[in-house]
């Protein structure tokens, strides 16, 4: 495959304020009729934000078309994943676009109550986001619209950004995964269809409002269309937030935050999949190669991938919920598995025995957190197996 090595466009739609009022966005939205707002959604192609990349005019419309009287729409702010603090940004520098896309979800699929879900560790925004949150909620009432939005705490379980955890979470309960089916769709919080949403998201979707499908449509490519945050770590001179368009290469990426030394890029954080440099060049950040939930980690020739995958294993093994078998044990097994084999206890051949465990974990495990483990240590064992051996 031919790629062109330019570097990724930067794109500025999440945090321009300039030429949007988020409240009029909704004013001039709910004039409209809800069928038309999903069409527009389905035409943007805009997909999920968090990582699962579902599309959202679908989701909309999944709910809309629930036959119930009472109908919940959700912005998952629980920003858990390792290497990822975009949620954080948009929340503390354009809340009010985020209020604007749950506000027009709610209008569209029929429900008089949303909440945003905030990650505990994010508490120290609460403050501030629930007197804008007062202000913005004057406003609806002011247009007539039958809607507010209300916050609500986590308390630092990864587990909680899972959709149906953070359900059984606002409920009172432990913050556990459900049984699926049902979906969200037909049945989430207090067991009412709900629309959950990312908080970027909220916001393209608000975009989308004030601007139209294709101007999101245009950019990007068919199967990532637009653009998306991305947060930057690691070994990068140029750590933090940035928006650019989707459908970049590992190597268009690296050449833009590299330091000029990157072994590997992580995408899509701890959950994510591995890239080594030698695959840089022919591997898409986006839909059709590496979907990511925006966490992008550089890691240069000075760090140990053995390091990395130890730091990951410790990671899930803590915060794996326990309730189902192959994640209790597994996340524990991976772990103790490559400290057994670093130390020489067990031959190097006892890696590919961990890989089938990691797969069994991917098809059997109750949740994503459990079938995601795979992600990281399949692709850093297969890449950078010297380094965990040794
Ligand atoms: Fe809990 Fe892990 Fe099972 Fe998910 S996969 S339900 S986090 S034990």
């Amino acid at each position: 495959m031919e790629i062109e090595n330019t570097r990724p466009k930067r794109v500025d739609f999440i945090f321009n304020k300039e030429g949007i009022d988020p409240l009029k966005v909704v004013e001039k939205t709910i004039q409209r009729n809800p069928d038309d707002i999903i069409l527009d959604m389905i035409d943007s192609g805009l997909k999920g934000r968090g990582g699962a990349g579902f599309p959202t005019g679908l989701k909309w419309k999944f709910t809309k078309n629930e036959d119930s009287p009472v109908k919940y729409v959700i912005c998952n702010a629980d920003e858990g994943e390792p290497g990822t603090f975009k949620d954080r940004e948009i929340l503390d520098q354009v809340p009010e676009k985020v209020f604007s896309g749950l506000s027009i979800c709610g209008y569209t699929v029929g429900a008089r109550e949303g909440f945003i879900y905030l990650r505990g560790e994010y508490n120290f925004l609460l403050k501030s986001l629930n007197e804008k949150l007062k202000r913005f909620n004057d406003g609806l009432k002011k247009m007539g619209l039958d809607f507010t939005i209300q916050m609500r705490s986590g308390s630092g379980a990864y587990i909680c950004g899972e959709e149906s955890a953070l359900f059984e979470s606002m409920e009172g309960y432990r913050g556990e995964p459900r049984n699926k089916p049902p979906y969200p769709t037909v049945a989430g919080y207090l067991g009412k269809p709900t629309a959950i949403n990312n908080v970027e998201t909220l916001v393209y979707a608000c975009m989308i409002c004030q601007f139209g499908p294709e101007k999101f449509r245009e950019i990007g490519t068919r199967d990532s269309r637009g653009s998306k945050v991305f947060s930057v770590s690691g070994d990068t001179p140029k750590a933090g937030i940035h928006e650019l368009e989707l459908g970049m290469t590992v190597q268009q990426f690296v050449e833009e935050f590299g330091d000029g030394d990157t072994k590997a890029v992580q995408v899509g954080g701890a959950s994510g999949g591995c890239v080594p440099r030698k695959n840089f060049k022919d591997t898409i950040i986006g839909y059709e190669g590496i979907p990511t939930g925006g966490s992008m980690m550089l890691f240069n020739s000075s760090r140990s991938m053995y390091n990395v995958l130890h730091d990951y294993l410790e990671f899930f093994t803590e915060e794996s919920c326990g309730q189902c078998t192959p994640c209790r044990v597994g996340c524990q097994q991976l772990l103790k598995g490559i400290e057994a084999v670093k130390r020489g206890e067990r031959p190097p051949a006892y890696l590919e025995d961990l890989k089938k465990l990691a797969a069994t974990m991917k098809l059997s495990a109750k949740c994503g957190l459990g079938q995601s483990v795979a992600n990281p240590f399949v692709s850093i064992v297969n890449n950078f197996r010297e380094e965990i051996i040794y």
